[in-house]
């Protein structure tokens, strides 16, 4: 993998472009991607935005989310876009498993393939060109660095600033993780004075729910949530009939596993919630509880040293168990 820097005269001659993310994209993945879009389309680029899977309904206001194709339901459409493409753009995430049914055409296109991401261990080998830092808050800021670096600040309009600041925020906790550098805040400053409405973006995100979300939630805090006092621990696992009573969607999960964290003492937080295809993971801890290895060694997953996720192919009880099983290897590092 090249850096990025050898990249950019690239820019000069537009081309064909595909750009990607990983599935069930979140706030940073798709405010990264469509931010791309807009930019790369200035610069005379043919780009389309493909998304392995489905996204949260709470995104589609985003600029340009009306473009962007969904694999799953495209299938024939998305192959081809891919297999005539000259660049494809991989962003927020660095290995090909995490965008699970499209890893295999990606692979075998013969384009040019571009890593911009800020998770730790990119599998370097199946990338041309790479941008990878896990010191930064978001891909979207690294996104802002790839165009003001390319020498096209100028090119940042309020589509691309609101796309940008959807990312930064929602990936640093509205701007309280200590990924929130005095550059992140310098950027979103630059993205202010170029016109941004901050303050419609968050109603967008966070005051545009549907009342059976908030009564999930409700329920899950009362019915199963468990408090594991000795390890500084909450767990949460989400059985399918709770989704399906809810009627809960895409999305609507988002941000449940940081009520865990709000306990005080409480340094590892984790929830499993119980998907058609797998039990699905998301961890969170503070200080220096490391949830990438611990996703990494125990439940096939990954991510930042405070916030992972991961898999199990088991059934919700029996990976559970072995959560309960697992902590108590850490109860010292959880003190
Ligand atoms: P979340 O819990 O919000 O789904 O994910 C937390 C962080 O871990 C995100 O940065 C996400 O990209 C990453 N992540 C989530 N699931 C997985 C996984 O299965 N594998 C890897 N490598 N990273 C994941
Ligand atoms: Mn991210």
């Amino acid at each position: 993998m090249q850096s990025i820097i050898e990249f950019y005269p690239l820019l000069s001659h537009p081309k064909r472009a595909v750009i990607t993310t990983h599935q069930k994209p979140d706030g940073d993945a798709m405010g990264s991607s469509l931010a791309l879009y807009h930019f790369l389309k200035l610069l005379g680029f043919d780009v389309a935005v493909i998304s392995p899977t489905n996204w949260a309904n709470f995104l589609d206001w985003l600029p340009g989310c009306n473009t962007v194709l969904d694999f799953e339901h495209n299938k024939d459409i998305a192959k081809n876009i891919i297999k005539e493409s000259e660049l494809i753009f991989c962003l927020d995430f660095n290995a090909l498993s995490r965008i699970k049914n499209m890893a295999n055409c990606i692979e075998k296109a013969s384009s040019i393939k571009i890593l911009i991401d800020h998770h730790q261990q990119p599998q370097e080998e199946a990338f041309d060109y790479g941008y990878s830092d896990a010191t930064k808050s978001s891909t979207c800021e690294m996104i802002y660095d790839f165009i003001v670096q390319s020498g096209h600040s100028d090119k940042i309009n309020v589509d691309i600033a609101t796309c940008l600041y959807t990312g930064v925020m929602t990936d640093t906790g509205s701007f309280r993780f200590a990924s929130t550098t005095a550059s992140v805040h310098r950027m979103i400053a630059h993205l202010m004075e170029l016109g941004l409405n901050h303050t419609i973006i968050h109603e967008h995100l966070y005051d545009n729910f549907l009342e059976n979300r908030l009564r999930f939630i409700g329920h899950a805090l009362s019915n199963r949530m468990e408090v594991l006092y000795e390890y500084n621990t909450a767990v949460m696992a989400i059985p399918k009939s709770d989704l399906i009573k809810y009627d809960i969607k895409t999305g609507d999960t988002e941000g449940l596993v940081n009520y865990l964290h709000t306990i005080q003492g409480i340094k590892l937080a984790a929830i499993v919630i119980d998907r058609d295809e797998e039990r699905k993971w998301s961890f969170r801890s503070k200080g220096n509880f490391n949830v990438n290895t611990f996703a990494r060694d125990h439940f096939e997953g990954g991510g930042h040293v405070n916030a992972a996720g991961g898999r199990s192919s088991d059934s919700l009880t029996v990976t559970l168990k072995k959560f309960h099983e697992v902590i108590k290897e850490y109860k010292q590092q959880l003190q």
